[in-house]
């Protein structure tokens, strides 16, 4: 649809307080080839038959439904491990040629483990990837082996050499830090970062994984990861509006050793920024989500099979983010940790 003739009025993902989503996270397939231990139990999970599976045309029409009729603005393909849909250069080219309601292609970017990401970036960037985030937890390969349960760090690390030559900026790196897991990372892969002008953003642990393997008082706080940071680096806030992005940035003041550059801290759990939240999500096998934590689910999906229109689809999805919650409550005493995991919903 011409982006002059949509309903920019009421066509929007607004929710009861006032919050519009305009950054859709698509999960491509609830499968992958690491087993991170904050998010995979290690022989993997019961994965989603192909049939229940959304096909490459059902993905391609729901974002035509976000991006044209709902005010989408920004897309994000996770999963799960994102690399391992075969397709996934087609669906972004087929992303990259719907309109926003700003008349422009979304901006589409990619969040992975990196696993074989070197090989296929041109033919991403090509199709019209914008950026990449790349998860690495440890530059200590024993260490990151034991965490992921795969010796894949020399692969991860080809990847984000390739990313820096393509010149996918600002490239953003995902660390999350586990109490007497990876804590000794925290100022290494700060230093890392830094010398290669990448945006790490340390993430606290969220009770996404193996069902009864989060503890909220073992979890490394958001204060902790700065404290560390403190002792080897100065940094202040940056006094920037952070409007619906999760991390909170610092910057990190030159040393005689290290460039400065930015640092996020995501304190998801510690200072949870729902207030300003911008998501929605599809899963693989299309349900809508209107948060990580969510108990429902809107079945896109069967409506889609059904033979539904796209202003069924629309009404549906803006039906989901009319029950989205104030907030996601893991804080709360009745707080129950949603049944899918991390992997299964797209983080
Ligand atoms: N496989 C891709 C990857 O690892 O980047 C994409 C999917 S993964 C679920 C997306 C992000 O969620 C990663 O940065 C990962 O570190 C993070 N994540 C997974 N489980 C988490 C948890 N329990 N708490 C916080 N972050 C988590
Ligand atoms: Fe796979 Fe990403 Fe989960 Fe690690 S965090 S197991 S790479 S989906």
């Amino acid at each position: 649809m011409p982006a002059s003739e949509v309903d920019t009025e009421t066509g929007l993902l607004t929710d009861s307080f006032g919050r519009t989503a305009r950054d859709l996270r698509v999960s491509l397939t609830d499968r992958c080839n690491l087993r991170c231990s904050y998010c995979m139990p290690a022989e993997g999970l019961p994965w989603l038959p192909d049939e229940q599976t959304l096909t490459d045309d059902e993905v391609l029409r729901l974002l035509a439904v976000a991006v044209e009729r709902l005010g989408v603005r920004k897309l994000r393909f996770t999963g799960g491990e994102p690399l391992l849909r075969a397709s996934l250069e087609r669906l972004v080219a087929g992303a990259h040629q719907l309109v926003t309601h700003e008349g422009r292609p979304p901006e589409i970017t990619l969040t992975t483990n990196g696993l074989g990401l070197d090989k296929r970036l041109s033919g991403l960037v090509a199709a019209g990837l914008d950026r990449v985030n790349v998860s690495l937890d440890s530059l200590d390969r024993q260490r990151y082996a034991a965490l992921t349960r795969r010796d894949r760090l020399p692969d991860v690390l080809a990847s984000l050499r390739a990313v820096e030559q393509a010149g996918l900026t600002p490239i953003k790196v995902n660390a999350v830090i586990m109490r007497e897991v990876n804590t000794d990372d925290i100022v290494p892969l700060a230093t890392f970062a830094l010398e290669r002008g990448y945006q790490l953003r340390y993430i606290e642990q969220m009770p996404l994984g193996p069902k009864h393997s989060w503890d909220r008082r073992q979890m490394v706080t958001a204060a902790e990861i700065l404290e560390a940071l403190g002792e080897h680096f100065t940094l202040t806030p940056l006094d920037e509006p952070r409007g619906a992005a999760p991390a909170e940035l610092w910057q990190v003041h030159p040393t005689e050793q290290t460039p400065g550059g930015i640092i996020g801290v995501i304190a998801s759990v510690s200072a949870p920024f729902c207030g300003s939240c911008d998501r929605t999500r599809i899963t693989s096998d299309g349900q809508v989500r209107n948060c990580l934590f969510s108990q429902v689910e809107t079945d896109l999906r069967g409506l889609l099979r059904r033979g539904a229109t796209d202003d069924e689809l629309a009404l549906a999805w803006r039906g989901s983010h009319l029950t989205k919650g104030p907030g996601h409550g893991i804080d709360l005493p009745g707080f129950h940790q949603p049944d899918r995991p991390m992997s299964a919903i797209g983080g």
